[in-house]
């Protein structure tokens, strides 16, 4: 099926769509009891298609089809380096297929073409090609005991690893866990955000291609309650859950009940300090770009900035310009830099904490809807925002920034610090010593000095408090989907 009509046609972005059923051990269906929801195009409001809706029913023929695969399949007997060969097999599909994967995120999720071909997919490629050559690695220990012993250990996989990712960045965060978990020897259920599944429906297509055993990846598509009936399955032995802090929350709660393991990454609200003596240009394009991609829907978007009072009026005109010129528009254009939102409800919300900070008497810079169709909203810059404001304390997950002043370093930090998340941080300074110092003292999975979201799969992220607990990526990533076992031969 391919999108001809409308916008879509108009705009010359015709994606080929991949059909909307489930994929359960190897086969495409649908929805036990024939649900369908839609899709609907971010940029136009269209409908584009519409993909299955899991019920009960299929969440446990999904996982029926993981337990078995990995209980009776080859997946996790096979040699982590054959396993590594399907995985470079995988990142080898991907590329091939890589300009109509980057069109059909950017079509699903209203991301700018000009960042799904270069960040989206490309990240997605490394990911695999980064696990794939881990797996070499991946070997255990063998460890001196007190007694004659042959001693050590054995990293084995977990088993049924329920994977459920939020709707920002559908094919990277579906590779941050698809990846270490397959190679690891896993099996998998992924259940895709409702409103963004497409690329994951590509996956599927590209892993069985690989030649990845029928039952190893399943995918169910659908709403919040196939999510919480997988976290409750008793035959899913993990979890891997990113998306908000309220549900990540529920997720850990109701995997307690059945001693799952759990990994939750969740929301943040990272603050960019930048100090009077940092490059000031360089400063403020970074805070710019920290802010407005993926138009604010970004788990660590420099939704804070935090300015040093002698150059802060600077930095919130710059900011305020940037606000009224960055491109806006169809993410199929050239030249565009932020799209729409990628849902009505997601806009709403934006829509929404900027009225009531406007209605309480806040200055707010920018934050317009254009005219037309689709979920669109120019980049709002807010400054001198109390720290117990709504808007610096909670996630606007829009293109939406505070700007606050601080004199000392101390305070910087406090500010930096004083909510409940704890998942990214940066820090725009020339102070070497300084630069060290506050990366230390900020409570933060992953801080950047002078620059921001420096991110690449070797480097781990993840968060602290309401930003959850797991680390994701680099070897870590990888820990998380392995369990150790000691074998001690005595020798005496
Ligand atoms: P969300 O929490 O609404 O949904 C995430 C996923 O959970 C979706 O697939 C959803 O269908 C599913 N879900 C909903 N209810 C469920 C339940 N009761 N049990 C199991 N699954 C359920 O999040 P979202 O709106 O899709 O994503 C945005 C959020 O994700 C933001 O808070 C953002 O900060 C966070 N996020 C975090 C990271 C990270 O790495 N820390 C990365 C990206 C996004």
């Amino acid at each position: 099926m391919t999108v001809t009509q409308g916008r879509a046609a108009e705009s010359g972005r015709a994606v080929p769509l991949p059909p909307g059923r489930l994929h359960i051990g190897g086969q495409w269906l649908p929805a036990a009891d024939g649900r369908t929801a839609p899709i609907l195009d971010p940029a136009t409001g269209v409908e584009l298609t519409r993909v299955a809706v899991a019920g009960p029913v299929d969440v446990d023929r999904a996982v029926t089809a993981a337990r078995k695969a990995f209980d009776d399949g080859p997946w996790a007997r096979m040699t982590p380096r054959e396993r590594g060969r399907k995985l470079w097999r995988v990142a080898d599909l991907l590329r091939a297929r890589a300009t109509e994967f980057a069109r059909l995120e950017s079509l699903d999720v209203g991301k700018p073409l000009a960042f799904t071909t270069t960040v989206d997919i490309p990240t997605v490629i490394d990911t695999f090609e980064y696990y794939a050559g881990l797996m070499a690695g991946l070997e255990g220990a063998t460890r001196a005991t007190a007694a004659p012993s042959f001693a050590y250990t054995r990293r084995e996989p977990i088993g049924v690893v329920a994977a459920i990712t939020p709707f920002n960045f559908p094919a990277i965060l579906s590779a941050t866990k698809l990846a270490p978990a397959l190679a690891a020897g896993n099996t998998v259920v992924h259940k895709p955000a409702p409103e963004t599944p497409l690329s994951a429906l590509l996956f599927a297509e590209l892993l069985a291609e690989a030649g990845l055993p029928d039952g190893v990846y399943n995918l169910i598509t659908g709403d919040g309650p196939a999510g919480a009936a997988l976290v409750a399955h008793p035959g899913v032995d993990k979890i891997a859950f990113t998306g908000s802090s309220a549900v990540g929350a529920r997720v850990a709660a109701q995997a307690a009940a059945t001693l799952k393991q759990v990994t939750v990454e969740l929301g943040g609200k990272g603050a960019n300090i930048i100090f009077a003596d940092a490059d000031l240009s360089a400063a403020i394009e970074t805070a710019v770009g920290a802010f407005v991609f993926n138009t604010g829907q970004f788990c660590m978007s420099g939704s804070r900035v935090l300015v040093q009072r002698p150059v802060y009026q600077e930095v919130v005109e710059a900011l305020g310009a940037a606000a009224a010129h960055v491109p806006v528009g169809d993410p199929f254009a050239e030249g565009v830099v932020v799209g729409p939102m990628a849902g009505p409800l997601h806009l709403a919300k934006v829509v929404s904490f900027l009225d009531e900070a406007a209605s309480s008497g806040a200055q707010v810079i920018g934050g317009q809807r254009p005219d037309g169709p689709g979920f669109f909203i120019r980049p709002a810059v807010l400054p001198h925002v109390a720290q117990d404001s709504p808007l610096v304390q909670e996630e606007v997950f829009g293109p939406v920034v505070t700007v606050q002043p601080f004199d000392s370093e101390e305070e910087a930090i406090r500010l930096a610090n004083g909510t409940r998340y704890g998942l990214s941080a940066g820090l725009q300074t020339r102070d070497v010593s300084r630069a060290h110092r506050v990366a230390a003292a900020l409570n933060a999975g992953i801080v950047w000095v002078n620059g921001w979201a420096l991110l690449d799969p070797a480097m781990p992220f993840g968060g602290t408090g309401a930003s959850g607990y797991g680390r994701e990526n680099g070897p870590e990533g990888l820990n998380a989907y392995l369990r150790t076992k000691s074998v001690v031969v005595n020798l005496a």
